[in-house]
């Protein structure tokens, strides 16, 4: 038995509820939560470093170039990128990492990391997703229209590529957590 810690990958459509579910999964594992770095802007509440470091995009070009994105993509306009150096440090001393990243992002984590385990979050329907999305009340009529556009891709491509084994349907919210949870401690050999 090794010590090194696994590495999991939650992806889904925006709006389908990947941060709620994430904020229920960390407090319920001793999972880590990777934080991204972006160049999109602050949502009012969200705090430097919590969710994501804020960059410009002449600092994310230079942490590209430098290498030291393990997986980045551009998403709705913007750049988001995984810091390589934190999440290696973190399955060295044996912890459970989760990244919550967009599928691009997904895809060439599954290239570098053979190990990584790899989750879909799906909404129960697009009429559904649409709701939530509007019920967030954090983009503008445009930015949701075009992440509901991109959803039906979004997923199509996660399930041909295979990569993404685990599906959780977030309809009923407390389940959704539980399932997430259970592959979460199944994976770190908690159960
Ligand atoms: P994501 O991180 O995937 O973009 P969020 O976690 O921000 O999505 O969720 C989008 C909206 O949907 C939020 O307003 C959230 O409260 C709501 N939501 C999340 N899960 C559910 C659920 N199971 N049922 C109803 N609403 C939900
Ligand atoms: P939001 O700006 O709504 O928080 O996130 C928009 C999208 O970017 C989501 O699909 C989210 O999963 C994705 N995302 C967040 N961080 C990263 C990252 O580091 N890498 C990639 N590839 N996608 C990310």
């Amino acid at each position: 038995m090794s010590n090194v810690g696994k590495l999991i990958v939650i992806s889904g459509p925006s709006g389908t509820g990947k941060g709620t579910i994430l904020r229920e999964l960390l407090e319920r594992t001793g999972a880590t939560f990777s934080v991204s770095v972006t160049t999109r802007r602050r949502r009012p509440g969200e705090r430097e470093g919590e969710a994501f470091y804020f960059v410009d995009r002449d600092t994310f070009a230079e942490m590209v170039r430098r290498g030291e994105m393990l997986e980045w993509a551009e998403v709705f306009g913007e750049m988001y990128g995984t810091p390589a150096g934190p999440v290696r440090k973190a399955i060295q001393d044996g912890k459970t990492v989760i990244l919550e990243i967009d599928v691009q992002g997904g895809l060439q984590v599954a290239k570098q990391m053979p190990g990584a385990t790899f989750v879909l979050i799906l909404p129960p329907s697009e009429e559904e997703l649409a709701r939530r999305l509007c019920g967030r009340g954090t983009e503008d009529q445009e930015s949701r229209k075009r992440r509901l556009e991109k959803a039906a891709e979004e997923i199509d491509t996660a399930i041909r590529s295979g990569v993404y084994n685990h599906r959780v349907v977030n309809d009923d919210l407390e389940k959704a957590v539980r399932k997430v949870v259970r592959i979460v401690n199944e994976e770190s050999g908690n159960e």
